[in-house]
């Protein structure tokens, strides 16, 4: 949570208790502008630097930010609200991407073709792009901002980023780490203040060469119109509603528990996230008990609170969304099977708190059906089977990440292929791999992150034709 003070400060609020964490800068255009500037400047030394030499930089960026895991796992739930453990879990997983694409740096290469005429030869160059500019959100502060920086530094870019406005502060201090173990002056900086004055003025400086943007899906529009103009590269990775099918052959059991992760996990704030389900009759009684069950034992409090399961959501208007979401679909109809408001109890009143919802049978086109629902709330509808389950899985305008739970490899099979999403896990908890691609379909994207493909993004290719002169 963040608010604005005349003095030009952004203050930086806990989300469990309003208490104030931080202040930060609110840069404006001038900034944007030096801080481009500083970038471009480091942009050719960078380059220059030999690929091993720039994964071992990064390398020991990423060294350095898991020796301080713990003070960065506090940081991180001061100021988003996750529970401790996922704030450990989140820096880890920064980490590991960054490792990832710093073992890949010697593996960066071009293509030779021979013979395209007499004496001739062609060459495919791919060489950095130049300046990139990351923009990201509060949900995982660290992580989004891991799966750009490893791919754009390893590839010889530089990088600016901006965080979420109500979570700069795990960020500048990662910057910091990186710096301080070696990685030189301009080539990865951390800029704060607001997405439409400072976010605005990153995207459309005509030093920038590409825009790396996770978020909403009209901001990514809308950031995507305006790199359109100065024809920047740009990849998006925007909101998700993901469908999750469980059939009657299904191990119910470890399907209810990555339904409740999937769900529940960071507070439902999550763009790969369960935000869907889909069951089959014969075992619909089954899930919906074991789900109760699981929704029962989660306990609520502030992040950095013992015990903590669910934190508080990240903001007022987050919270109030997810109201308006959940009464307008109750009012058209649906059971209430769990949760569906504020929790009791004083402690939790300062905070931004919301009970972890289950509703049962709401209308296929009520709110949380059609929107994308970033919050603790999770619809559960019955099929009769898997193509009655893939057609309401599929009536999205989203496809990000989608699941399905079967015995029987056919219907997996179908479902794999069938699925409108850039990802299906089957039999299988929604976790992201370093080693595989991971983008949108439809209105939730644009591009990949993750696996070798983000190189690619991260890249432009060039043809040379070399002819060699006659002996
Ligand atoms: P936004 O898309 O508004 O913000 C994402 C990032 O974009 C932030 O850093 C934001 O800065 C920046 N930004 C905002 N406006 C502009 C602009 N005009 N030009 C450039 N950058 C800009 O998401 P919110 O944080 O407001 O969340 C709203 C909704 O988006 C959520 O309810 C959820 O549905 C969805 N969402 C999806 C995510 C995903 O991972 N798919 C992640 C987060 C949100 P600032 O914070 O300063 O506004």
């Amino acid at each position: 949570m963040a608010t604005t003070v005349d003095t030009g400060l952004t203050v930086i609020r806990d989300p469990a208790s309003g208490d104030e964490v931080g202040r930060v800068p609110q840069a404006g255009p001038a900034d944007a502008a030096e801080a481009i500037g500083r970038a471009a400047e480091a942009f050719p030394g960078w380059w220059e630097t030999p690929a091993a030499a720039r994964g071992a930089i990064v390398r020991a960026g990423a060294e350095a930010v898991l020796a301080q895991r713990d003070e960065l796992a506090r940081q991180l739930t001061l100021e988003q609200g996750k529970p401790l453990r996922e704030a450990r879990i989140e820096i880890t997983r920064f980490v590991h991407t960054i490792e990832h694409y710093a073992g890949l740096a010697k593996s960066l290469r071009g293509a030779y073709v021979p013979n395209l005429d007499v004496r001739t030869h062609g060459l495919v160059v791919r060489r950095p792009l130049g300046v990139v500019v990351a923009i990201v959100p509060w949900n995982f502060p660290t992580t989004l901002l891991g799966n750009k920086l490893g791919p754009a530094l390893v590839c010889g870019n530089t990088l600016v980023a901006k965080p979420a406005e109500s979570t700069p502060l795990t960020t500048l201090r990662i910057a910091e780490l990186m710096r301080e173990a070696g990685l030189p002056d301009g080539v990865f900086q951390v800029i704060t203040g607001k997405g439409s004055v400072l976010g605005e003025a990153l995207v459309t400086d005509p030093r920038v060469a590409k825009v790396a943007f996770t978020g909403s899906t009209p901001v990514g529009k809308h950031v995507a119109e305006l790199a359109a103009r100065g024809v920047k590269r740009v990849t998006l990775e925007l909101g998700g509603s993901d469908p999750m099918i469980i059939l009657d052959d299904a191990d119910v059991d470890a399907a209810v528990s990555a339904a409740s992760v999937g769900r529940f996990f960071n507070c439902g704030q999550a763009c790969l996230a369960v935000k869907r389900l889909y069951v089959h009759e014969r075992v619909v009684d089954e899930v919906v008990d074991k789900l109760r069950a699981k929704v029962a034992k989660l306990t609520l409090g502030a992040g950095s609170a013992e015990g903590t399961m669910l934190g508080p959501l990240h903001s007022e208007a987050q919270r109030a969304t997810l109201e308006e979401q959940v009464s307008d679909t109750l009012a058209r109809g649906g059971e209430l099977l769990a949760g569906g408001g504020r929790p009791d109890g004083t402690e939790l009143e300062a905070g931004w708190f919301y009970e972890p919802t289950l509703i049962f049978e709401p209308p296929h086109e009520s709110k949380v059906a059609v929107e994308e629902v970033f919050g603790p709330a999770l619809p559960i509808w019955t099929v009769r089977g898997l193509g009655e389950a893939i057609e309401r899985a599929n009536a999205s305008q989203f496809g990000l990440g989608s699941s399905v739970w079967t015995r029987d490899l056919t219907a997996a099979t179908l479902a794999a292929e069938r699925l409108e999403a850039g990802y299906t896990w089957v039999n299988s908890p929604q976790i992201v791999y370093d080693e595989l691609p991971f983008g949108g379909f439809g209105e939730s994207g644009l591009g990949k992150e993750h696996g070798n493909e983000a190189l690619d993004y991260y890249q432009e290719s060039k043809s040379v034709v070399v002819r060699q002169s006659p002996r």
